[in-house]
């Protein structure tokens, strides 16, 4: 970190410490040793940076999309400068393995060129009216002052992709990052602050104590909009409260993909696909394939090759070369791998390899989880229906095409979907069947700053990116004229 250990919120364009002068530890997971500290910001300190971004609006609303663009321009151009150093950060505080890392920065600075560019297409419309001497115009302006919560998972790009649609759209902006991973949301601030945004346009409240900010947040009538990625009960909780202000809330919550294996599918191509998305992230991404169904016909030739993938996967520290599975956020994550295990286990599932966590020679991590394939896993198991969040995958056999189109939809999530088969009529058939926000056919990565990402159901509401994610911060006034 660059700057004082205790001057971690960015308010007003200031950085201070918190009100009550406290300080959290931020830990590396794969030693589990303090590496920094940032301020516990509280109540006072979340009102002083909704007071700013409130003072800052009217002006920033006002700049022409052309300077709104311009400084993304400069914060994305900074962040491809920075690029090295916060993949190093982001490996040291999330643990994720530092190509990964370097992608996600990637992927995050995507976000700021798209909407600066998008800034400069926020059209309104006219309408025919029914009255000769009348017209009907149609503006899109920005929602206000936007409450943003991110989470650890991905700890900068989630932070571009909700920044850079609300700030190109004229909104100013109040961060709460997870508390897991505050260091890389400093990072993304300093970045901004150098891009020149004027004060009060970003502010940054780093806390412990989500809930104490959240509070503020949520009641605030001046904040017009909370967009939220974390998990459903938290993003439930949010939401119905935001209900109480009529807030605009767009949220991107948990998931549990289905990702189905037909039996025209090239199963070594599936294999690895599914290798692929399960293990991304350590298994930590509301992406990740939750349940493989694959056709019975395919289903031992699959597992073997998806086993045999998965097994030579290697545990450890995201810094060692080498490395694909680093370790899990915290021990509450890696009880849930043990708990859905032994659960799946005991009810007659089959552990093909891993099944424990590992220690790693060298690191004083404990939440280093073997990657692990459970085949023949059913309904009655409790990852059957519950977001893994880990290294853990669960195969099932399926017969025919309805069943596995059935068993895929018969969830409350509805986020990411996987389909692998060669017959371009059933791809396209089933893909329009599936009841989520995405489907990705023989394709792991159905992501892009240029399209929408969302969910339905207990996935959330609302898109981020592509040319629907400004629309999340922007009102749509209807303007008549008598002429
Ligand atoms: P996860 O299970 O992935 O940690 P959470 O939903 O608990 O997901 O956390 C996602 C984000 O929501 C984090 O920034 C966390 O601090 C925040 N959060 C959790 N509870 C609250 C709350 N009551 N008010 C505001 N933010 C919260």
């Amino acid at each position: 970190m660059t700057r004082e250990d205790d001057r971690t919120l960015f308010i007003n364009g200031e950085w201070t410490s918190a009100g009550n002068g406290s300080l959290f530890d931020v830990l590396d997971p794969s030693t589990e040793a303090v590496i920094g500290r940032a301020s516990d910001g509280g109540a006072a300190d979340a009102r002083a940076a909704v007071a700013a971004a409130s003072a800052a609006f009217e002006g920033w609303a006002n700049q022409t999309a052309y300077q709104r663009a311009a400084a993304l321009e400069r914060a994305h151009r900074i962040m491809l400068r920075r690029a090295d150093e916060l993949a190093a950060l982001m490996t040291l505080e999330q643990g994720k393995p530092l190509r990964a890392a370097k992608n996600e920065v990637l992927y995050g600075a995507d976000f700021l060129s798209w909407f600066a560019e998008e800034a400069k297409r926020v059209y309104g419309t006219t309408i025919p009216s029914a009255r000769a001497n009348q017209r009907l115009t149609v503006l899109r302006q920005p929602v206000g002052v936007v409450a943003a919560i991110t989470p650890w998972n991905y700890p900068i790009s989630m932070i571009a992709r909700k920044v850079a649609p609300a700030v190109a759209a004229g909104c100013t902006v109040v961060l709460k990052p997870a508390e897991q991973t505050p260091l890389c949301a400093i990072a993304m601030f300093e970045i901004f602050e150098e891009a020149g945004f004027p004060p009060g346009v970003v502010n940054l409240i780093t806390t412990g104590n989500p809930e104490a900010v959240g509070d503020v947040l949520l009641e605030s009538r001046e904040v017009r909009k909370l967009t939220f990625t974390g998990s459903t009960a938290v993003g439930t909780e949010l939401a119905a409260r935001a209900a109480s202000t009529m807030k605009r809330v767009s949220l991107e919550l948990g998931g549990h993909a289905p990702f189905l294996v037909f039996e025209d599918a090239d199963m070594d191509h599936a294999a690895k696909g599914a290798v692929l998305a399960k293990f991304l992230n350590t298994g930590q991404a509301c992406i990740c394939p939750n349940r493989i169904y694959v056709h019975s016909s395919g289903y031992e030739r699959f597992i073997e090759a998806f086993t045999q993938r998965a097994s030579r996967l290697t545990v450890g520290a995201g810094h060692q070369d080498g490395v694909s599975i680093g370790p899990l956020i915290d021990s509450a994550a890696t009880e849930k791998m043990e708990r859905h295990v032994a659960d799946a286990r005991n009810k007659g599932a089959r552990l093909l390899t891993g099944g424990s966590r590992v220690s790693v020679d060298g690191l004083a991590g404990t939440n280093f989880y073997a990657p692990t394939v459970l085949a023949d896993v059913t309904p009655e198991m409790e990852i059957y229906t519950e977001e893994t969040f880990g290294p853990v995958a669960a195969v099932i056999p399926f017969d025919n095409e309805d069943e596995a189109v059935r068993m895929a939809n018969n969830t409350d999530y509805g986020l990411a979907s996987y389909v692998y088969t060669t017959d371009l009529v059933r791809a396209t058939r089933v893909s329009e069947r599936l009841r989520f926000g995405i489907v990705g056919i023989n394709d792991i990565n159905p992501t892009s700053a240029a399209a929408p990402f969302g969910g339905v159901k207990n996935s959330g509401i609302g898109r981020e990116g592509g040319a629907q994610g400004i629309d999340e911060y922007l009102d749509v006034k209807l303007v008549g004229m008598t002429v």
